[in-house]
Parts: structure tokens; sequence; C-alpha cells
């Protein structure tokens, strides 16, 4: 059994997610944590720490070899490492809601202080891309920014909302590192600078993200998954009813292959084999885990697991040695595998006697009239899925549809799926009342979003009377497109908001990429171009036109539809969508470019609507920072008149002047009060500032979103460009043409 080979016990409280491990002079490593009230502590075992004197860091009156620092904000972020190369120690980095603190903790001096007005939520500190310098970069309100030492921002960029978990990962394996952000919106968004390479849609917020080795890197959701990718593939996954607080990879059992090892709010702390995901070791600690990292805390020249409990509890782990086989745990092999295989036999003897129930019941009672047939199904039984769209009527909304049915007498008992981000705790049973059944059923399937899903089928099939049922196993996907009904256009309801771009395609592959991404009812038939299909969106309403102009004969019948289309040769491979949904324009430019393998999309774009509700937020944040800075300046003032007011009322007391003292005194409680009214005017300003910013972020975001490769990240470079400069109808004319000159 591995067992810890050194615990500590700090009279501190660790705040979850941040604690780190640097070495702030050089050779010693030392731990960093935020704690209560404001500040971080730096634990250093190794040396009496009598250079801490200065203003930011004094020593705890609890322990010696613990130094206090005074963030005087509640601490959002940190980390530690080699900011500046040459100077051949690690810097503390320390985010706040406001500001970012690098600090130089063997000088006891700020590297830089930098205001990021998007807050930082989550950081890493490491190279990106192409970028020489190392840098520290901050994920906050739908913003990314990287700092090199000095305190350049090197790097910025938006994503598509609050960020919660960065990572540093060679993705693509060319030996240069992307980003991988977490954030709000379920995604997991690779950036290769600021491309994006790749986004993964999982189903809950993305609290943590680690790299393990190659392109593969483990991740925590939430709602207590954690797992590991290989690239844009999950390789395996598992749902605790606890949370993972921290994730970190770490070669436990000395097999040269990191596993991933993961911190629970329940004190637990385990392993998991980065393959298979199954437990090689665990441990307890009596409070929430707070944070697990490695380093050399013994200086012995091993580097240690080291997991930090957030009541202050440190356990360090050294690897399994040779002699114990990987066995990390007081289990044995022999003994795991006996219980394994005995659970094995279990299930086929249970699968037996059914089998055999199944035949006896077949024997002694065929057929009769009441009962009808309760034994085995047919052999040639089948099992038919159709998924269509159902526009729903007035007790029930509309809602994509899927339809089960058997190929003979036999009924549907029940349906259990599975799918992700479609159903509360991701399962659904359908089982209609004894009276209801039949050889159909219809599920309704509402999708939150455009992604596509797989729904993995567990049908089982039988007679009304059978006790046993046959089980069949199938998955089907949800096209990207589910919640849109093809329908008649409807010219009045046309969207004036639109996106146009050319892509030089045979109408035919557009026909596939509709087919393949929408519920088009079977007897549709779209054939060459020009044509144009209408869909109502079955979530709001709301009409999206998708109009393709290219050469050739046209031929395009629907049943029961007519479609309004124009010939025309005069443009050739001209789309234009018209859609008043910004993010849904986004999403089909997007699909079609991964299609077609688009690399670079140039796309001309308006959406008037959208567009007089940003500029609407832009006064709003112009607003809120002239307040900002108004309330600053009055605090400044305040400050000072408190200082006078402090020494007018000792000068008086000195006089023995009461009268006046108390009088200055009063003054002084009266200006309190209003400078704790101004603190809290100040608070909501800044709480409004940042949702708007935040709006910001996500319009350079969706601007971004309806390019494709060089155009797109010209689009949010210029687009910030244009906010930096105050420069609001350039920012409006990048956004609409995807470019400043004209
Ligand atoms: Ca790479
Ligand atoms: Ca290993």
């Amino acid at each position: 059994m591995l067992l810890p080979v050194f615990t500590l016990k700090l009279r501190h409280k660790i705040s979850p997610r941040m604690v780190a491990i640097g070495r702030y002079d050089g050779t010693h490593p030392c731990l960093a944590a935020a704690t209560q009230a404001g500040k971080v502590f730096i634990h250093n075992p190794h040396t009496r720490s009598q250079h801490f004197s200065a203003s930011r860091v004094f020593q705890s009156p609890l322990e010696s070899d613990v130094s206090l620092l005074n963030i005087n904000q509640a601490v959002s972020c940190l980390t530690a490492g080699a900011l500046n190369p040459e100077l051949g120690y690690d810097a503390l980095l320390v985010g706040t809601q406001t500001n970012l603190l690098a600090y130089d903790v063997y000088n006891n001096s700020d590297l830089f202080y930098r205001e990021v007005a998007d807050g930082a939520n989550a950081i890493v500190l490491g190279t990106l891309g192409d970028i020489s310098s190392p840098l520290a970069i901050i994920g906050g309100n739908c913003a990314l920014q990287g700092f090199d030492h000095e305190g350049n921002d090197l790097f910025w960029t938006v994503t598509g909302d609050n960020v919660h978990s960065l990572a540093l990962c060679d993705f693509d394996g060319d030996g240069k590192k992307e980003l991988l952000v977490g954030s709000e919106d379920f995604d997991i968004r690779v950036f290769k600078e600021d491309e994006i390479l790749a986004e993964m849609t999982e189903t809950e917020i993305i609290t943590s993200l680690c790299p393990m080795y190659g392109s593969r890197f483990g991740y925590a959701l939430s709602n207590g998954t954690v797992g590991v990718y290989d690239k844009t593939a999950r390789y395996w996954r598992i749902k605790s009813k606890n949370h993972a607080m921290s994730i970190h990879a770490f070669d436990l059992n000395s097999d040269g292959v990191c596993e991933l090892i993961t911190g629970w709010s329940n004190g637990k702390v385990d392993a998991r084999s980065d393959r298979t995901g199954e437990v090689i070791f665990k441990d307890n600690f009596s409070s929430a885990i707070a944070g697990v990292l490695e380093g050399d805390y013994l200086m012995d020249g091993h580097t240690q697991l080291i997991c930090c409990a957030v009541d202050g509890e440190i356990r360090g782990y050294l690897p399994g040695t040779a002699e114990m086989r990987g066995n990390l745990m007081d289990t044995s092999v022999e003994q795991d595998l006996i219980r394994e295989l005995s659970q094995k036999k279990q299930n086929l003897l249970l699968e037996l006697r059914n089998y055999e129930e199944n035949a006896k019941a077949e024997l002694s009672s065929p057929q009769s009239e009441a009962d009808g047939p309760r034994g085995i199904i047919p052999a040639n039984t089948k099992l038919h899925t159709a998924l269509s769209v159902n526009l729903g009527h007035e007790t029930q909304a509309a809602h994509a549809e899927l339809c089960i049915s058997t190929s003979n007498d036999t009924i549907i008992r029940a349906v259990l799926i599975f799918a992700e981000g479609i159903f509360l705790g991701e399962s659904h049973v359908v089982h209609p009342s004894i009276h209801n059944l039949s050889g159909s059923i219809r599920i309704p399937i509402t999708p939150p979003k455009d992604v596509p899903v797989d729904l993995h089928l567990k049908t089982f099939v039988g007679y009304r009377s059978s006790t046993q049922f046959h089980v069949f196993e199938l998955t089907r996907q949800l096209p990207r497109f589910s919640m849109y009904a093809l329908t008649s256009p409807d010219p009045a309801g046309e969207p004036l908001s639109y996106v146009n771009f050319v892509i030089a395609e045979r109408a035919q592959r557009v026909v596939i990429w509709l087919n393949q991404n929408f519920l088009l009812p079977e007897d549709t038939n779209i054939q060459n171009a020009p044509f144009q299909v209408c869909f109502t969106s079955l979530r709001n309403g709301g009409q999206l036109y998708i109009k393709i102009k290219l050469s050739g004969e046209v031929t395009c019948t629907v049943t029961g539809i007519d479609f309004l289309w124009t010939v025309d040769h005069s443009v050739q491979g001209k789309i234009t969508v018209n859609t008043d949904d910004i993010d849904l324009a986004g999403d089909i430019i997007q699909s079609m470019a991964s299609f077609f393998a688009v690399e670079d999309l140039q796309v001309e774009a308006d959406f008037p609507v959208y567009f007089e509700e940003l500029r609407k937020v832009l006064v709003k944040v112009d607003e809120y920072h002239s307040v900002h800075q108004k309330l600053s300046a009055e605090m400044a003032d305040n400050s000072n008149l408190i200082r006078s007011l402090l020494v007018r009322a000792e000068d008086a007391r000195l006089m023995r002047n009461m009268k006046t003292m108390k009088n200055r005194y009063m003054e002084l409680y009266d200006l309190n009060k209003d400078l704790l009214n101004g603190y809290r005017i100040r608070c909501n300003n800044h709480t409004e500032l940042l949702g708007n910013l935040k709006a910001v972020n996500q319009a350079i975001q969706r601007a971004g979103r309806l390019r494709v490769g060089k155009p797109k990240n010209q689009v949010i470079t210029a687009c910030r460009d244009a906010i930096r400069s105050n420069n609001i109808n350039t920012l409006f004319r990048i956004m609409r043409v995807g470019t400043a000159s004209s």
C-alpha cells in the first residue's frame, strides 16, 4: 500500500483550486495558497524567511515558516512558474476580479500589477504557440489575455462565455502548445494562439483542465464528471455525486504513463488509469481537497504528488516502487480478478435462467387466445427508428421526435435513452402503461443547443404478457439543426438580418449538407441550384432562409410545399442565410465550413437589431467608465480628508479641547458613512460594467464566428483595436464587412 512520505498540518485554510508550488528563490520549492480575508500564504519549510519584511508580506503570527501576502481582495486564481526565464526563479501570480499581480517573492517586489477589466477566473503559465516569451494567461469575462513578465499583453482574444478553466497542451502534436479553455457555456475550446482549432461541447461547466501527455488531457465538470480526452475524442469519463475540486496528471505507479489524479469535495483523492479510468489508488482526507500538485518538497531529488486539503492538511506521495508492481492499494490483484470473474459468472447464470424460462413458457402455454404469446420473440424481428420534426399542437410544444417501431406483432415495453445534454441526468426512460402497449412508440426530444447528439437506445421488445424481454441496443445521431422545421417560405416573415458568402461547391453537395444537418421530410427532393429553403425554429418560431445561387438547371420539389426560386446565372456559388439569430448564423457557417473543408471564409453580415443593441451597450460602457473614474477621484479626495480630520482631532485632544475633538470625530464618522455608500455604488457600477463588457466581448466573438480562418482572426483583432481607440463606427463596419479598410 502506498503511504504518504510526509504529512503537514498548516494552520491556514486553503481556498479551493488556489494553490501552487514555486521555487521563488530558484532552489527551494514553497507552497503558495490563497487563504481567508484576501490573503495568500507562502509555506517555506526550508529556510527561515527573514527577508520577508517589507510592504506586502508579513510573518504569520501562527507559524514561523509561513509568510502572508496581503491582496486585500478575494483571490480568484493563483499560480507560480518561470515568467521571466532570465531570472532563474519563479514568480507568483495572483488574480482577482479586477487585477493581476505578478510577484517576485524573493525580492518582495511587484513584477507588475495590472488592472484587468474582464477579471481573472482562471490562470495558466507557460509558452503558447510561437510566442517566444512565457505568458501568464488569464481567462475572465468572455476574454483571454496573456501577459509577459513586464506586464505587456502579448495575447488577447474573446471566447463564447465566462472562462472557468485553462490548460496548455500540444493538442495537434506540432511541438508547440495550444490553449485549452473551459467555459460556462459547457464548451472546451482549443486555441492555436488566437485561432480556434476545435470545440468540444460538454454537458456542464468545465471547472478544470490538465494536460496529460501528447494530445491527451483531463477534464472535470461541475456535475461531478471527470474524464480524459485525446484530441477531440473522449477516452473515458466517470460521474460522481461529489465534485472534482482539482485534477492533475502524475505517474503514480511508475509505469511511464501519467494517471489522472482527482481531488474530490468529500476529501477523497483517487488516481485513475489514463486509458480506462480504472482506480489504481485512493486515499481519504478529513476535508475537501483544495488542490493536487507536484514538486520535490523534501528536496531529495524525487518529485512527489502533493495533495492539499482546505483545512490545511498537506500530504506528499512518492510514486510506487518497482517491487509494488503498480499495486498501490492493499487489495491484491488476485482478489480483484476473482471478484470480477464471479460477477461475470452471476450474470451468465442469470442470462441462462432467462433463456430456460422463456423456453418453458413457450412449451407450457403455446399461444392461447387470451394471453397471446409470451415467449421468445421471432428471430427476424427488426426495430425501425426514424427521426422527424413535430410542429406540436395546443397542448404540446414543437419538438423533434424519435419514432421506434417493431417489424411484427411484438410490442415495445420500454425504451432507455442515453444522450448528453438533452435529458436531466443524461438518461430518459419511456415505459407506456400496460394498456397502451403497442409496436411503436414516439418520443419527443428537444435539444437545448444546436449540436449533433448521439442517442444511445435500449429498447425492450416482447409480447404483452411477457416477463422477459429482448433488448435491442442501437445508436442514432440527432442532426445538429434538428430543431428547425422545413416550412413554406413566408416573404413577410423573412428576417432582415443576413450573412452572404461564396463557396465554390456543387449544389448537390450543399443538398447533402442540408440532409445531414436538418431533419428534412423523407419526400424532400431538392436538385440543382439556385434554390432557397425556409426553416422555422421549433424553439421560438424564428425563420431561417438558406438561399443558394449556383449555375445549373433547376428541379426542386417537395410534396405539399412550394419553393420560391429564381434562376440567376450571373452570380455563382453565392449563399445567403437570413436569420435574426446571430449565433445560429455562426453555427451554420461553421458547420458548412467544416463540411466543405473551407479554411478561410470572408463573410458579409448585417444584424440591424443586434447591432443597435450593441451600440446602446457601448454607450453604457462609456458611462460606467466615467462614473468609475469620478468615484475613484472622490475616494482619493475623501482619503485625504480623513487624514487631515484625524490629525486635527488628535491636535484638539492634545490641546485638551474635547468639544472640537468630538466634532472632528463626528465629521469623521459621517465621512466614513459616505465612503461606505460610495463603495457600494462603486461595487454596483463595477458589476454593471462587467455585465456590459461581457456583452461586448460576446459580440466580438459572434462577429468572429461568422467568419472562418484568417478572416475570423482579423475580425477579432480589428474589433478590439476599434474598441481600444473608441472608434464605434469602425467597429460596426468590421462586424458587417469583416475588415476595417473600405
Ligand atoms: Ca501544438
Ligand atoms: Ca502510471
